[in-house]
């Protein structure tokens, strides 16, 4: 038995419990492991089908380029999409981005942008600005917009909801997922709760970012926009992919709490995560008391580690944020005392 090519390989992880980190938590907690899709991560789903739908409605015509703002993870699902149907792909990302990320995206033969973070989206220099700029000048090309192409939750909708129902037998109560896009919490959560209304989707977002408040009170509060070093998940801006209606609560994690996270999934449990991974774990556990036994928690584990090994998976990258805990850490930090 074969597949035809690398992308019939999406989807269909496997949920793995999670024995250690959440050893304090009455509920079963379940781990989606999306890093085994091809390129990594769960964006592998809603990059195929966002091309699939633009191929169907004539956007996206043969030969053409397609054009992304990426933080990375997209832009791999789009890059290796593309090898397989012979487009070309330009990315703009930020320079807050992992190198990883980026040589990874080049590794694939993208094009890619590299544009400064800490401007506005409207900035004519923001990754958002860009890419439209290019959408407009490059011939025969086509924009993927993640964040407000209904395609990428779309994906999550018929992929990664069915999935969780199937592999957890309906048993599922909790669905806590890192929120960017919104696409993978909106769709695999607007499935779950089509299926039981009683399930809760809680959406893990960051300090610097506007979900939670606009969640709570209705209100975009710019006040809540400023940087932060969690990757991944977190706007300053809501796009369309997010559906609020499907979700019941949003819990901030901050960026130190996340990275460390991010680093004991990987030594106590041997799963080899990224950051969002770390935030939506410990967002869990700062919920852990509206957790109680009997319950079934899924928790999308949306990337993989290698692309962080810069970051939180580095000492010296801890250190210089003030983000080490006082035990050590590694048999480095060990021989360096
Ligand atoms: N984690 C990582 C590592 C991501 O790349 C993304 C996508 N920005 C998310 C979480 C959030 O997923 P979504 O865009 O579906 O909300």
């Amino acid at each position: 038995m074969w597949y035809n090519n690398i992308l019939e390989t999406i989807g269909n992880t496997p949920l793995v419990k999670l024995n250690k980190v959440t050893s304090d938590v009455k509920a079963t907690v379940l781990a989606k492991i999306e890093t085994r899709n091809p390129g990594n991560s769960i964006k592998d789903r809603m990059a195929l089908k966002m091309i699939e739908d633009a191929e169907e409605s004539g956007f996206l015509k043969p030969g053409g380029t397609i054009i992304e703002g990426t933080s990375g993870n997209t832009g791999m699902g789009l890059a290796m999409a593309a090898i397989i149907k012979g487009y070309k792909c330009i990315f703009t990302t930020t320079d807050k981005q992992s190198k990883e990320k980026v040589d990874a995206l080049r590794a694939f033969g993208a094009e890619v942008i590299v544009c400064p973070t800490n401007v506005e989206p409207e900035d004519p220099r923001s990754y958002y600005s860009v890419s439209s700029r290019l959408q407009k000048e490059v011939p025969n090309s086509w924009k993927a917009n993640q964040y407000d192409n209904l395609s990428n939750s779309k994906a999550n909708y018929e992929q990664t909801g069915p999935e969780i129902w199937e592999q957890t037998e309906g048993k599922i109560t909790h669905l806590v997922v890192g929120v960017g896009t919104g696409g993978t919490i909106s769709g695999a959560g607007r499935y779950l709760k089509e299926r039981n209304p009683d399930i809760k989707i809680w959406g893990i977002d960051t300090y610097g970012s506007v979900f939670k408040k606009y969640k709570e009170t209705g209100e975009f509060d710019k006040d809540e926009i400023y940087p932060y070093i969690t990757e991944g998940i977190g706007e300053d801006f809501l796009p369309e992919n997010v559906d609020f209606s499907v979700i019941d609560h949003f819990e901030k994690v901050t960026d130190k709490d996340a990275a460390l996270m991010t680093r004991e999934i990987t030594r106590k449990e041997g799963i080899f995560a990224g950051n969002s991974t770390g935030a939506a774990i410990a967002g869990l556990l700062q919920m852990k008391d509206h957790l109680k036994a009997g319950d079934l928690v899924v928790v999308i584990v949306h990337d993989h580690g290698t692309r962080y090994l810069g970051k939180m998976f580095n000492d010296d990258w801890l250190k210089e944020r003030g983000f080490m805990k006082d035990e050590k850490l590694t048999a480095g930090s060990i021989l360096d005392s």
